[in-house]
């Protein structure tokens, strides 16, 4: 973007940097909360990495959805506008851009943690002398829930089953030999399980290299992507890992628990022997089986040949129309426009930070920028109550004890002047 002589931290040149970005933010496609204490002003909402904001389009797709429940009831699976019986189907193409993937990889389905469990059901296949998962740490709870319960559910004891890879000592990041280091050797390792963007420290991890070594060390590799949809490129296809599952309302914009999303590698769907892909294991319902015999309603499962096979049941309409407005959203950006813009705010937003020079703030998140996403952690001196100051200067953030404080210029609908308004906040709050 700029030449380090070029930067000035203020408000002039913050709007400068809009003006001349070549990807312009799609703020006016969102609605961005009010401040609490003065509503006539927006807030400086930095919390897409937690939950991404309303697409204006939503209101009026559930309202059109809700108009034709009410005049076709059942009728609305073929007479909707957009017809409920495939109504997941136009979603496939736009996902399948945004993860990096092909359309009979991705599905639409359940929610994130149910997700995993899923494809664990598939990809973790414990033997007597494989039957280790590998996770990052620190890791999002809900993901350490899901290893160690499926690892008790084959028999085995989580504390020897679960092995992390975690930050050197007095280092935030993990480092890529680390983890190859862990993949060496008689590690009994059966599946690596890492998240594409480290919720905490908003490290993203190279997930090609990793994929490729666990792979040569005999292991399935499975990503967690819920910080990494819509954040970061995942190219999932190519990496050649086994399976993922992300959520779609963190950068994803698709509202409180929408509908998740998963991807299974096409060696595990179009490449397989049919025979062998029926006898996988895997746990079935109707919405997996071949739309071709899924409504003679027989007693046999046929899979379909894509990443369907893994959903279960008939999908919620109300939870995938925001998903789709959003994907629309995405795709009219494009996501290579969208990541440049987006290592420029992100970087721009760092370097506001260090001209503060607070000494009660340090940036957590690798500086380079291939290993990050738009998030920035920052370790805060003065922990909650360091946070709750910034609440009531209108940031909207999130905090993770005991003092690491989360802010994310989200691409799509943050602009240089929220980073600008945000490190005002801190240059006032400066001891
Ligand atoms: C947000 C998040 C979750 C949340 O799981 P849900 O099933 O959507 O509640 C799980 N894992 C990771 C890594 C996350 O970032």
């Amino acid at each position: 973007m700029t030449g380090p002589q070029e930067f000035r931290p203020d408000a002039d040149f913050a709007r400068k940097l809009e003006a001349a970005d070549p990807v312009p933010s799609r703020r006016d496609h969102f609605c961005i909360p009010p401040m609490p204490s003065d509503p006539e002003r927006e807030s400086i909402y930095l919390c897409g990495n937690s939950l991404g904001l309303m697409p204006r389009d939503a209101r009026p797709a559930i309202e059109a959805f809700m108009d034709d429940w009410a005049r076709y009831g059942v009728e609305g699976h073929f007479e909707a506008r957009d017809s409920w019986y495939d109504f997941h189907e136009p979603l496939r193409a736009p996902l399948a851009r945004l993860v990096g993937a092909h359309p009979h990889e991705v599905v639409v389905m359940n929610t994130l943690s149910v997700n995993l469990h899923l494809l664990m059901a598939s990809f973790y296949r414990p033997t007597a002398d494989r039957y280790r998962i590998l996770i990052d740490g620190p890791c999002f709870p809900s993901d350490v829930y899901a290893v160690k319960s499926q690892i008790r559910f084959h028999g085995f004891d989580p504390d020897d089953g679960l092995v992390w890879v975690r930050p050197r000592d007095g280092e935030h990041m993990i480092r890529t030999e680390d983890i190859e280091d862990r993949l060496s050797g008689d590690h009994g390792i059966a599946l690596v399980l890492l998240a594409a963007v480290n919720y905490y420290s908003g490290q993203h991890y190279e997930m090609k290299r990793i994929t490729q070594a666990a792979r040569a060390a005999g292991c399935l590799v499975g990503w967690d992507c819920a910080h990494g949809l819509g954040n970061v490129p995942l190219n999932l296809h190519e990496t050649g890992a086994d399976f993922a599952a992300w959520c779609h309302y963190k950068y994803g914009n698709a509202g409180a628990g929408a509908i998740a999303g998963a991807f299974v590698h096409e060696r595990w769907v179009r490449e397989m022997d049919l025979d062998a892909y029926a006898a996988m294991p895997r746990f079935e319902g109707w919405w997996g089986n071949d739309p071709a015999t899924r409504f003679r309603m027989g007693p046999d499962f046929t899979p379909v040949r894509s990443a369907d096979a893994w959903a279960l049941s008939n999908p919620p309409i109300l939870s995938m129309i925001p998903v789709k407005t959003s994907l629309g959203i995405f795709d009219d950006v494009g996501l290579d426009a969208l990541r440049q813009r987006s290592m420029r705010l992100t970087g721009y937003l760092e370097r506001l930070i260090e001209s503060v020079g607070s000494e009660d703030v340090q940036v957590i998140t690798p500086r380079d920028p291939a290993a990050r996403g738009c998030q920035l952690s920052l370790l805060v001196s003065g922990g909650r109550a360091f946070f709750e100051r910034l609440q009531a200067a209108g940031v909207i953030c999130d905090f993770r004890e005991p003092n690491v404080i989360r802010i994310a210029p989200t691409p799509l609908y943050n602009t240089y002047e929220d980073c600008w308004r945000f490190a005002e906040v801190l240059r006032e709050m400066k001891t």
